[in-house]
């Protein structure tokens, strides 16, 4: 896009972000009107519609930040056309939400702000989301939507679950990708999960799962599955994997369930000849939430380039975790104790290694703060969209 055009959007956009309410007002707007216009659109979206509206804003905002850099957007909207495939979206979608999206957006700006190359710059900019979008979403032959039946619910923790299923079509997905889930007790309302194995013909997949206290979906995901059940999932998203082009030995840093992208990454990598070291903290609050430690034991057995350090940040379980506390198995590294990021940052800046970080968005900025701080180059560190 030309720069005028693009400082046209970043002025408006600018605007009206800064309003009192950082443009949740603009966004609740669209949706009351795209719903009134076109009914059928409601069904593509959740009954509770609260972070809806912050979705939409982000997305927007980070196009608009990034138009100078068509590479980066580009790729944005690729992962976004293939997380819309679920919806089964079609073009006439696509007119439906542009036209509204021009409408509240002049509304709110009022006649000052939108001008005739105003009005100009944004059309060409949805334009330009909608044909790379839409280029995805037919791009390929592979069902918007994969279904599952549950086949086996393990409460390993009071607010962990492993979960298995059994596809009805195999997934082709990338060790340390993700996946849109949503189960029928919760419809239409998608949640992201790591699958904790690699892709394989059989069509199993496995998910591990926390229950978010004061969450939509996830105790639903944790305390109220029973086997049988249909599970619906969308096209596997995210970049997380060894790059082996880069020769460079690997750092992988998970807290809690965030084990599951990584533990599948090295499930893959044991299947292979040759592979990079790979050095995996594994941490949690308390010794008993390093509830995968006798799986990982094994890998690291019969993996010489893999080494497991487990950490937790108390030495003893709560009163009230009545199960004994995993053993740290002979040959295992001995637990060590402390905040997953000092921990990891005591043994260094680790500045030779491609680093990959999984966890809560506030424990992967806290432990990417503490590299920071011990000099780790961020260029190599990775970890999936915080949200
Ligand atoms: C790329 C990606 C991969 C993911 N993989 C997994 C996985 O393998 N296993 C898994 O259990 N979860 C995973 N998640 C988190 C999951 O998608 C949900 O966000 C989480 O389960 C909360 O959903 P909810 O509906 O219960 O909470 P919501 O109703 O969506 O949110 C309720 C509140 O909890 C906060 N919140 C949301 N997620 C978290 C979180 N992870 N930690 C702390 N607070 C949070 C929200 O900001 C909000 O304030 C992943 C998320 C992403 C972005």
């Amino acid at each position: 896009m030309e720069s005028t055009a693009v400082s046209h959007i970043r002025t408006t956009f600018k605007a009206l972000a800064a309003a009192d309410d950082g443009g949740i007002g603009v966004t609740r707007s669209f949706y009351s009107i795209l719903f009134a216009k076109y009914p059928g659109m409601r069904e593509i979206f959740p009954a509770v519609m609260e972070m809806q509206a912050d979705r939409l804003l982000d997305a927007i905002a980070y196009i608009v930040e990034n138009l100078d850099d068509m590479d980066k957007v580009q790729s944005f909207l690729v992962q976004l056309g293939r997380d819309h495939r679920r919806y089964g979206i079609t073009e006439d979608h696509f007119i439906a939400v542009g036209g509204t999206l021009i409408a509240t957006l002049e509304r709110f700006a009022g006649t000052e702000l939108w001008t005739e190359e105003v009005d100009l710059a944004w059309r060409e900019a949805i334009a330009l989301i909608a044909a790379v979008m839409l280029g995805e979403i037919n791009a390929s032959d592979a069902p918007g939507v994969w279904t599952g039946t549950v086949v086996e619910h393990k409460q390993v923790l009071q607010d962990v679950a492993i979960v298995r299923l059994q596809l009805d079509q195999p997934m082709s997905y990338g060790a340390g990708q993700y996946v849109g889930v949503s189960v029928p007790s919760r419809p239409r309302m998608w949640r992201y999960l790591s699958p904790a194995i690699p892709a394989n013909d059989a069509g199993q997949i496995e998910f591990h799962i926390r229950r978010v206290a004061g969450g939509w979906v996830s105790p639903a995901m944790v305390r109220g599955v029973t086997p049988g059940e249909r599970w619906n999932l969308s096209a596997p998203l995210g970049s997380l994997g060894v790059d082996r082009t880069t020769g460079r030995d690997q750092l992988m840093i998970a807290s809690g369930t965030g084990i599951a992208p990584l533990r599948a990454q090295i499930m893959e990598m044991a299947m292979r000849g040759n592979n990079p070291r790979v050095h995996l903290f594994v941490g949690g609050t308390y010794p008993c939430d390093l509830y995968d430690l006798e799986t990982l034991w094994q890998l690291a057995r019969t993996n010489p380039w893999l080494t497991v350090i487990p950490v937790s940040e108390e030495t003893v379980n709560p009163w009230w975790h009545t199960d004994p506390a995993p053993v740290t198995p002979p040959g295992m590294s001995e637990r060590l104790t402390g905040k997953l990021g000092e921990v990891v940052a005591e043994f260094g800046a680790w500045e030779d290694r491609d680093i990959q970080i999984v966890g809560s968005p506030s424990t992967v900025q806290t432990i990417k703060y503490r590299l920071q701080a011990k000099g780790t180059p961020m260029d190599n560190v990775r970890h999936d969209p915080l949200f």
